[in-house]
């Protein structure tokens, strides 16, 4: 295994999939624009008119990859999938961007991933010693050698053999000359949803893309399902239903869109509901509470209505900061901060302010900001957080670095409101988190806050994490 050119594992991503409309590559960029928030490194889409398939991907936004309008001359056909990678500085190579494009003896394949394979670096080597030649330092090209060595004779059943050996947490769009497949773990830990428009069928990480679409939400994929979609309609076989769901709380907490419905709730509504539980656990003597811009919007106003306590815009977020901002050093990264958000001075002074954050990971954006909240004049800072500390890396997607860059690691809640510089802090408890999603549903993994892994990671996955802290950089 060439680990020179080794990538960091495939991150939490946005995917698309649409089968049955001539403008299909188009619907699915219009999808990817709404999914932007899931991955700001590059985009791609690759689409098929039944015979030919070709794709467009680059470095960049939505808005940049597809800004020639020639683009969709070239992308013809009734069936597309795309895929907007989340975005890391440092070893990013475009040979990487998705969707992945292999031509195997069955025709092409390409595959868009949403998530992280944790025994990808074993099955590799399994796959180099036996004369497999990669072509990108993904994880996702591991599945499509393993489906064509399958000796399954249908193409679904080759992907269900492949899957089977495959483990991790992962949400996948695969498309041939001729259909569509949409996969979920059997933890069902990303979230992937089917929606329909007329006789177009649409597969989408969340429901803010159907939304864009003006297509009505089916139901999700199921977690260890595989849908196949082509002009039969759609099909469902089963991978493994065996397991215990374990959805991923993070992406309640902050990576989907609270305008999205996913694992069968509305986001927003379990986001405004931290930020109630939140103001339950301590009450809190303040004149404002504010959010950090947009993340904690939800979940501050949830905190205001509980507490009693006007919500109001103490900070404003500059939306148009671009790459050139993200730099992996520490001093840099808080100069980041400065450069993203500023305080809002006739709000601040004098004012005793409660500012909600969804999450503390270094600690980094909220040592800044309550400083600069201080500096407009603010009397009193007191910091809620609406999950609870962060203490273990996620191996599922989520861009968490390792364990010694996470401040809840190896500090106390005291030490980090000492190191934050605030009046007070409190994060939200694992019981408060846990009541504000639906119970039927049942099933979340939590590892971030307890360090419990639900599904095996390899050990050199660790290794891996650690290259991607270094390269961590935006936030929002
Ligand atoms: P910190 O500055 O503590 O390292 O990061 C906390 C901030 O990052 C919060 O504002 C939160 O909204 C955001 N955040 C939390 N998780 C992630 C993530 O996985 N990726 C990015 N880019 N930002 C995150
Ligand atoms: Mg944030």
């Amino acid at each position: 295994m060439n680990k020179g050119i080794l990538d960091k594992p495939e991150s939490n991503c946005g995917i698309v999939g649409v089968y049955g409309d001539k403008q299909a590559a188009h619907l699915s960029y219009l999808a990817l624009y709404a999914l932007q928030h899931r991955g700001q490194e590059s985009s791609g889409i690759v689409c098929s008119d039944g015979n030919d398939v070709r794709r467009h991907m680059a470095q960049g936004l939505v808005s940049d990859v597809y800004a020639d309008p020639k683009i969709f001359n070239y992308l013809q056909g009734h069936i597309a999938i795309g895929h907007n990678r989340y975005s890391t500085t440092g070893s990013t190579h475009l040979i990487n961007a998705q969707p992945l494009l292999l031509t195997g003896k069955d025709g092409p394949l390409a595959i868009s991933h949403n998530g992280n394979f944790t025994n990808s670096g074993k099955l590799r080597q399994q796959l180099e010693a036996t004369g497999s030649i990669f072509q990108t330092s993904t994880d996702t090209e591991v599945v499509a050698h393993l489906i064509a060595r399958s000796k399954e004779k249908e193409f679904s059943a080759k992907i269900i053999d492949a899957l089977r050996q495959i483990q991790g947490a992962f949400s996948l769009v695969m498309m041939t000359r001729d259909r569509i497949y949409a996969i979920r773990d059997p933890y069902g830990v990303r979230p992937l949803c089917i929606g329909k428009k007329g006789h177009t069928w649409f597969i989408v990480s969340e429901t803010c893309a159907l939304d864009i679409l003006r297509a009505e939400y089916v139901r999700d994929v199921e977690p260890g399902e595989l849908v196949e979609v082509s002009e039969n309609g759609i099909r469902s076989l089963e991978i493994d239903k065996s397991q215990k769901r374990h959805a991923c709380i993070f992406e309640f907490i902050y990576f989907s869109r609270p305008d999205s419905k996913i694992f069968n709730e509305n986001v927003d509504k379990v986001r405004r509901k931290l930020g109630k539980n939140l103001a339950l656990e301590v009450p809190t003597d303040a004149d404002i509470v504010i959010s950090v811009p947009d993340s904690s919007n939800t979940a501050a106003v949830g905190f205001s209505r509980r507490s009693n306590i006007k919500f109001d815009l103490g900070l404003i977020r500059n939306h148009y900061i671009g790459r050139t901002f993200i730099h992996p050093k520490q001093n840099m990264r808080d100069f980041g901060v400065r450069i993203k958000f500023n305080t809002v001075k006739g709000i601040l002074k004098g004012r005793r302010v409660v500012v909600v954050e969804d999450s503390i990971v270094r600690g980094t954006t909220l040592k800044q900001l309550v400083k600069l909240i201080r500096q407009a004049g603010a009397t009193e800072v007191h910091v809620r957080v609406s999950s609870p500390p962060i203490i273990s890396p996620c191996y599922y997607g989520m861009d968490f670095p390792s364990k010694e860059e996470l401040i809840a690691h190896n500090k106390t809640v005291d030490e980090i409101a000492e190191f934050l510089g605030c009046d007070s802090l409190h994060y939200l408890s694992t019981e408060g988190l846990m009541n504000s999603v639906s119970q039927e549903q049942g099933g979340f993994c939590t590892a971030c806050f307890t360090g419990k892994y639900p599904i095996d990671i390899e050990n050199n996955i660790g290794k891996f994490q650690h290259e991607t802290a270094k390269t961590k950089n935006d936030s929002y």
